[in-house]
């Protein structure tokens, strides 16, 4: 617990360029009195807290705290900030924009996965990429579990190495699980964002637990790309 300030105030003279330029030292030594320590114990525990609640958790009301709070928010230890409350100056609390961004849900800002079976032919899965309008194919098997991921270059390098689209299913050149990047529903848009800058990649599949003949697998329920991201970069602009 801190119960001492240490004030120290250095006045130096500037036309003076060495050491020696120190022409006023005053050092200040302020006890804390017993509820300024119990309003440091109370913000520690509970802040970001508004000044009323902290009045109502020792019995006074807010107008008895205003020196306390003022000596304490000056010398450093506390800080404060509208409609937030007082919180630890040591403590670093979410911006409001951190906290806007962190409350969106990925199950909120999801759209509807195009999925295709493991055995299907390049060729069904581009032409499946053309009629759904996606650049990325989620690629399952039997009882809808995840498998795999293919992307638009992932067909394109296929196509220009001239194999036979038509004969080599797709389960030939996804990314295959354990690799393939996933978020849940609960996921925050945010993390699923970072995911999507950190591993460089345009989509991510939304998943949840599956059991299907004995195996434990991922289905997935939906999708996030970079579209629904700048949906709601855009959402996040409108006054
Ligand atoms: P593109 O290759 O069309 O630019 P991406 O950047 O999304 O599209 O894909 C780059 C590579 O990452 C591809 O090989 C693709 O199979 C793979 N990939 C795409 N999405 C994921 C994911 N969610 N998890 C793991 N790998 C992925």
């Amino acid at each position: 617990m801190v119960n001492y300030i240490l004030k120290c105030v250095i006045v130096y003279d500037s036309n003076v360029g060495n050491n020696d330029n120190i022409i006023e030292c005053e050092v200040v030594i302020i006890r804390l009195t017993k509820r300024q320590e119990q309003i440091i114990k109370i913000v520690e525990e509970h802040g970001p807290i508004i000044g009323e609640d902290i009045a109502d958790l020792l019995g006074v009301v807010r107008a008895t705290l205003r020196p306390d709070f003022a000596l304490l928010t000056k010398a450093g230890l506390l800080k404060a900030r509208p409609r937030v409350g007082y919180y630890l100056a040591s403590k670093k609390i979410p911006s409001q924009t951190a906290e806007t961004v962190k409350g969106m849900k990925v199950a909120d800002w999801k759209s509807a996965p195009v999925v295709v079976e493991e055995n299907v032919t390049v060729y069904d899965a581009i032409v499946n990429l053309f009629l759904n309008d996606v650049g990325t194919l989620y690629i399952i098997s039997e009882g809808g579990i995840l498998e795999g991921v293919v992307s638009r270059k992932d067909l394109l390098k296929i196509v220009l190495g001239q194999a036979d689209i038509h004969k080599i299913p797709i389960n030939v050149i996804m990314t295959r699980m354990p690799n393939v990047v996933t978020v849940t529903a609960d996921d925050s848009l945010w993390e699923a964002a970072k995911k999507l800058v950190d591993h460089e990649i345009d989509s991510l599949p939304v998943v949840q637990p599956i059991f299907h003949n004995g195996r434990e697998g991922l289905e997935v329920i939906g999708r996030i790309t970079k579209s629904n991201i700048t949906k709601a970069f855009v959402e996040l602009g409108v006054d």
